[in-house]
């Protein structure tokens, strides 16, 4: 026996007919069934609305209306439960017209059994659960359950058209998440998915709350939250009484997504960047809205991220000018239009220049010379990093064959790995390639990483790292201290060289604490055995206090900037080996 209990309502204005329905119900066996009777149009509606019921048995004349104009409003009120229509002898042609209107089947009266009744219900109700099913599959995203893009458009239609007919207001934020690459890349997908529902979560407790499972109409006033893909989110916000409303809810959303978060034991933390387009002023038509809403959030993310902007038409501008770089910059390799500069690493004892970092350079044509900060990042989004540091690889390390050659001394090359590129299979591959390609033995390679890359501590990044020290190549941590690891966090990593930020030797002489920053970095640097580096030494003041606490090597504008390739080979090929005597160097006293 099934022991579920089915809720059925019969709306019904003839009483003998309720009385052959009751009892038809009542020889049904092995069935809970529990049965509720209406008799008019307008509490049939208001049961309906109550969505108590499994299931509804809707007669065909019901006083002045019919069966199917109720059919008609229950539907269009988003009633999910199956209805079916029961008809007199004299009324079966309305049966097409029934099923079209969304019945989920059709009676005739005095033709009903119980046998048949029952089957009519249980194929009714089982049908409903399937559809149901295959509506969620179709318009939720599996992820998180939101809304996605086809569902998302759809109450966004609904909503313009109710907003025109009442002259009311809408937004649409559009929404990224600022470091979810970083996260996934180092934390791992699994984390990833698992932010990303928390971020649902967060983000539906900040608007009203809709059902997101029932179908709704326009008229029903909630927002929705509906993810388009990625870390992208959409909100669709109604009954919007001033552009002020707007900017509330989006701070309450950038408030609320920057708490930590607890993923797995560990606290991980993102910001986000929301782009607001308003109806009607931004957009009168979905695809308006939406494209203006995402035009807004990349200016956003261009303000400094974690902050949201409204649509304006100047936004549009900067955005073309996104897309001509990212195609720009696709065909930069292609043209030769990158180069690289280098800058010396001179040892602190005795004023040698040990080494060289290859720094990219990207010459673009009508623009002029651009720095890595300026494209870098595009560079990443786009995937174009790995190509481009395979660039930076060959030509680094063929160069320093090229001075070892010429008969210079030979020196380090340092190249800078973006973290994206750990997850490359064949990133021992490629450098074996290049080593063997330009003939530099491996001890002269060091690559420069940054924290994030060293964070994502999975089997495979260590299998990487322990390949790459075995190679004999050199791994440094580059940037020290703006990240989130400790020292001790680094033990494991097999590194030679922490390179101390520029930010902290910027302020060595002027601020005490980072000042103790550098002095508690030197210290524990020594005891976990590692060369330090400090690179953006401006000063002959910094340069003596790094000497002081004992610092290796130095890299910074004082001894050189990043130079070109011919200015580099001349000044190796005027030292040669010997210290930058030109400057207040080495030690004298
Ligand atoms: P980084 O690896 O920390 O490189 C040091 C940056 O500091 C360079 O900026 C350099 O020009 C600058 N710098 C050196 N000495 C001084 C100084 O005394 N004062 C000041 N204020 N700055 C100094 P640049 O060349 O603009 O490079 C910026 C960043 O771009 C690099 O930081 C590195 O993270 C990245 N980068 C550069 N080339 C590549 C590359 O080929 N591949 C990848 N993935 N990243 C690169
Ligand atoms: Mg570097
Ligand atoms: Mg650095």
């Amino acid at each position: 026996m099934d022991d579920r209990l089915t809720k059925i309502l019969l709306i019904e204005d003839d009483e003998d007919d309720y009385v052959m329905t009751r009892d038809l119900l009542a020889e049904i066996e092995g069935k809970r069934l529990d049965l509720e009777w209406v008799t008019t149009y307008g509490s049939g509606i208001e049961a309906i609305d109550s969505k108590e019921h499994d299931i509804y048995l809707l007669d065909y004349r019901l006083g002045e209306r019919t069966g199917l104009e109720l059919l008609h409003e229950a539907i269009e009120k988003g009633c999910t439960a199956p209805i079916i229509l029961l008809t007199g002898q004299g009324d079966q042609e309305v049966d097409i017209e029934a099923m079209k209107a969304g019945a989920s089947d059709y009676l005739v009266k005095g033709e009903i059994t119980a046998p048949l009744l029952e089957r009519a219900i249980r194929y009714a109700i089982e049908r409903k659960r399937t559809e149901e099913q295959i509506r969620l599959l179709a318009y939720y995203d599996t992820l998180t359950s939101l809304p996605n893009r086809v569902l998302f458009k759809d109450r966004l239609g609904q909503t313009l058209e109710h907003a025109r007919r009442y002259q009311r207001l809408a937004a649409v934020l559009f929404l990224d998440l600022d470091d979810f690459k970083r996260i996934n890349d180092t934390l791992g997908h699994h984390v990833g998915d698992l932010l990303l529902k928390s971020v649902s979560d967060r983000l539906t407790d900040c608007v009203r709350k809709s059902d997101t499972v029932a179908r709704r109409t326009a008229n029903e006033a909630a927002d929705t939250v509906a993810r388009l893909g990625g870390d992208e989110f959409i909100i669709l916000l109604t009954e919007v009484n001033s552009i002020s409303d707007v900017a509330q809810v989006a701070q309450r959303i950038l408030n609320r997504l920057s708490y930590p978060y607890t993923l797995e034991g560990r606290e991980v933390f993102t910001t986000t960047s929301i782009g607001i387009a308003m109806y009607p002023s931004d957009g009168e038509d979905i695809d308006t809205l939406l494209k203006h809403a995402d035009t807004a959030m990349y200016h956003a993310k261009y303000q400094g991220k974690n902050n949201h902007q409204y649509y304006t038409e100047s936004m549009g501008a900067v955005v073309l000018e996104r897309l001509t770089s990212e195609n720009s910059l696709r065909k930069a390799l292609g043209r030769g239009e990158f180069l690289l500069h280098y800058q010396p690493q001179v040892d602190m004892r005795t004023g040698n220049i040990i080494g060289m970092e290859a720094l990219i350079r990207w010459r673009r044509p009508g623009t002029g010379m651009i720095l890595p900060a300026d494209f870098i990042p595009l560079a990443e989004e786009t995937g174009l990093i790995v190509p481009m540091s395979k660039w930076v690889l060959h030509t680094a390390c063929t160069q320093n064959k090229v001075w070892q050659a010429a008969g210079i001394p030979p020196i380090r090359m340092s190249v800078n790995l973006a973290s994206q590129q750990f997850e490359q299979e064949d990133l021992i591959k490629t450098i074996r390639r290049v080593l063997d390609e330009s003939g530099m033995a491996s001890h002269y390679l060091e690559l420069e990483i940054t924290e994030s890359a060293f964070m994502q501590k999975s089997e495979a990044t260590m299998n990487t790292l322990h390949k790459l020290t075995a190679m004999g190549v050199r791994l440094v941590l580059d940037d020290f201290g703006t990240g989130y690891s400790s020292l001790s966090q680094l033990k494991h990593i097999p590194l030679s060289v922490i390179k101390i930020d520029q930010t902290f030797v910027k302020e060595i002489s002027t601020n005490r604490s980072d000042a103790a920053v550098v002095t508690a970095i030197v210290t524990m640097a020594r005891g976990l055995n590692l060369e330090v580096v400090a690179e953006g030494v401006e000063t002959e003041e910094q340069l003596s206090f790094l000497r002081e606490q004992g610092c290796d090597a130095i890299q910074g504008y004082l001894l050189s900037r990043p130079l070109p390739v011919e200015e580099a080979t001349t000044l190796l090929a005027d030292v040669k080996g010997e210290a930058l005597h030109r400057m207040a160097f080495v030690d004298e006293s």
